[in-house]
């Protein structure tokens, strides 16, 4: 089945306000098999309003709007859908009286403009709404379904789940959602999907959705079958292949970050870490410790953004990184190893580099970074050239970081 949502209000129009609804919607209807093929956004306008619905149902089984329920002039969604059936608005008492009851509970008289809240669409039935005073409604007609709920997403939520989510259930085919999840590093987007779309681009179920971050990638398989064990079947299927494809590239199958898959291993091996770190200015650092219990592997490390930190701080030769440059391999070393032995850390991560916009480093370009790492076995650097802008490179440099330690675990 499709859906289409319309978000009624014109501050869902401003800068101000986002129509968070649709997106919260979106996902119960995709959990129910239900595809959704057009959201509107539309201000409080009667006849567009109208226009809108009426464009919809000619077009699409199932119609969700929120908002424009509310007691004021502006709120017209009832109206609107009348307007777009040609049917009557009837006034119900009992909605009226319970309106009543509500404003008596909080010691209030209700104001006159609520009696619109009272009236419902021709046919509809009235959906409670424990957390506000308008109520929802539910048509169903021709084969057409369509829910008035209310704009508050306090409101909007529980009125869905208890009321149009059991009406929902019982006209679609049952069906069981399993998934599987993966975070990929040290690939970009379109290396990851060139490397797995001729495994996944044959199965309609399970869906592939793959989302980019700086050097970071998850893939989410969903596979909706009738029955549990079939919807595990086809989603153990493709997740299979595609493990097998991108080997150790995968860090993660439980939603958790790198800086958290990496503490796992260094837990495991009894082992620390320190950091020195030039253009992530603390970010790297920052990253690690944004996993709980960091403090077990993480030792700490050098903030050494200008270059006199670099000497006085990681103690690094004057005359080296006069020579070499600060963006260099040499100093990317030096510090990996510097912090490494004054902390007394297993391991040391180091990053040095040119975030940009402007390049600080004659002949560097920005997006030019250094990482080096430093361990039992010896030391060594890598040299990456990151696209973007500064924030952009710099995210990328911290990801590059952990993901380096990462493989060498
Ligand atoms: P009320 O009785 O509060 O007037 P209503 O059903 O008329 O309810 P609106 O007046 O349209 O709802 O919206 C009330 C508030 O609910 C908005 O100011 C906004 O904060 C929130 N809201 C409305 N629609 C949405 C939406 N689509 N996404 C997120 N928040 C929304």
């Amino acid at each position: 089945m499709t859906a289409e949502i319309i978000a009624v209000g014109s501050e869902m129009l401003t800068p101000q306000k986002t129509d968070t609804n649709s997106l919260w919607l979106t996902d119960q209807l995709n959990l129910l098999g239900v595809d959704v093929t057009q959201k509107s956004v539309i201000g409080d306008d009667q006849n567009r309003l109208a226009a809108a619905i009426a464009a919809a149902l000619d077009r699409t089984p199932l119609i969700l709007l929120t908002g424009g329920l509310g007691p004021t002039e502006d709120d017209l969604t009832r109206e609107a859908t009348a307007q777009a059936l040609n049917r009557a608005l009837i006034h119900d008492p009992a909605i009226l009286h319970a309106i009543e009851q509500r404003f008596a509970s909080f010691g209030r008289k209700m104001a006159p403009i609520n009696k619109r809240q009272a009236f419902l669409v021709d046919g509809a039935e009235k959906l409670d709404n424990p957390n506000g005073t308008a109520p929802g409604q539910w048509l169903d007609f021709d084969g057409r379904m369509l829910a008035l709920l209310p704009g508050p997403p306090g409101e909007m939520k529980p009125l869905f789940l208890s009321q149009v989510l059991p009406r929902l259930q019982a006209v679609l085919p049952p069906r069981v959602l399993r998934t599987r999840f993966f975070r990929v590093a040290g690939m970009g987007e379109s290396d990851v999907d060139q490397l797995i779309a001729p495994a996944y681009k044959p199965y309609e179920n399970p869906v592939t959705t793959i989302l980019a971050a700086a050097g970071d990638i998850q893939i989410h398989l969903r596979s909706f079958s009738a029955t549990e064990a079939e919807a595990e079947a086809r989603v153990a299927e493709l997740g299979a292949k595609i493990e097998a494809l991108l080997g150790n590239r995968i860090y993660s199958r439980n939603g958790d970050p790198l800086e958290t898959a990496l503490g796992v291993l260094l837990r495991e091996r009894k082992a620390t870490l320190a950091v020195a770190e030039s253009c992530t200015g603390g970010l790297l650092g920052g990253r690690i410790t944004e996993a709980p219990g960091s403090s077990e592997w993480f030792l700490g490390g050098f903030q050494v953004y200008g270059r006199a930190m670099k000497t006085r701080l990681l103690g690094l030769d004057e005359k080296l990184v006069e020579k070499e440059g600060v963006v260099s391999e040499a100093v990317a070393i030096a510090m990996a190893e510097s912090a490494r032995d004054r902390t007394g850390a297993t391991y040391a991560l180091s990053v040095t580099g040119e975030a940009g916009p402007d390049s600080a480093t004659p002949g560097i370009e920005p997006g030019t970074v250094w990482i080096g790492i430093a361990t039992p076995d010896g030391v060594e650097a890598k040299l990456h050239r990151f696209p973007g802008n500064r924030a952009r490179v710099r995210a990328f440099a911290v990801q590059s970081a952990l993901n380096l330690l990462r493989l060498r675990l």
